[in-house]
């Protein structure tokens, strides 16, 4: 005769964590569509896998407007996420205004670190100076992660020309807590001019002094010809990315 723990562990059908489930569901997402256009993967995404489930992670910088302006072809109400680290360039604020206006955007969400955060880790503000990872996980990692909550997935405008860690990029990958959706992981610089010039599309005002690549102002710097396009992002140290691509909320 079986025991009771036995007898449960028989009827009780096997567990697939959700993980799994979502790597699973991400790799099927990725050989269906890893050979279609963006838009078309935009689409899939937003109107087919996950319709009110998903938001567009945006950093308002050099390349972000070919990727917003490909979402509001499809929803323009979808909702965009910009994460106001409040280390901003004052051309990226206003750049966000001109674009959401002219692209017609209608729920562009502004989301702040915590003021009693700041307070106690950061207060004088130059928390970059000494650890920029501490740094990116109060202003960036920590304010994005309840800002997804209501999302099963993501989008973003990462790139696999940008080298370092996102050569290998798929159009859908998983991470602990959603699928994140790569619609341009195979464009080329090339392909991002074409598009702005062939949409009419306004430039980050930092792209003329030289700055290929845009985040916060002490963290940006221009590059050089010849760079690699993110070479001023964190210039001089081993960091190339933020952390909120590592995400590990459950
Ligand atoms: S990019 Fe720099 S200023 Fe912005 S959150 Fe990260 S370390 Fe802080």
């Amino acid at each position: 005769m079986m025991s009771a723990s036995a007898s449960l562990l028989a009827e009780t059908p096997p567990d697939i964590p959700a993980n799994d489930e979502r790597e699973a569901r991400a790799r099927r997402l990725a050989l269906k569509h890893s050979g279609e256009d963006a838009l078309e993967i935009l689409r899939v995404a937003i109107k087919e896998e996950f319709p009110g489930r998903i938001a567009l992670v945006s950093s308002f910088g050099a390349e972000s407007a070919a990727l917003l302006h490909l979402a509001a072809q499809i929803e323009p109400s979808i909702p965009v996420i910009f994460l106001e680290t409040e280390k901003h360039f004052a051309q990226t604020l206003s750049y966000r205004k001109k674009l959401v206006a002219k692209l017609g955007l209608t729920d562009v969400r502004d989301i702040h670190p915590s003021k009693e955060a700041l307070t106690f880790r950061d207060p004088s503000g130059d928390l970059w100076k000494h650890d920029a990872d501490a740094c990116c996980t109060l202003r960036k990692v920590e304010p994005l992660a309840p800002a997804l909550d209501e999302f099963d997935a993501w989008i973003t405008g990462r790139k696999q020309f940008h080298g370092g860690g996102r050569i290998h990029l798929p159009a859908f990958e998983a991470s602990p807590s959603h699928i994140k959706v790569n619609p341009l992981v195979r464009w080329a610089k090339e392909d991002i001019d074409a598009y702005y010039e062939a949409h009419d599309l306004p430039s980050h005002p930092l792209i003329a002094q030289g700055y290929p690549s845009i985040g916060c102002w002490p963290c940006t710097h221009p590059a050089a010809a010849g760079d690699d396009v993110r070479a001023g992002r964190w210039r001089g140290a081993a960091k190339t990315e933020c952390g909120i691509h590592g995400l590990t909320r459950a």
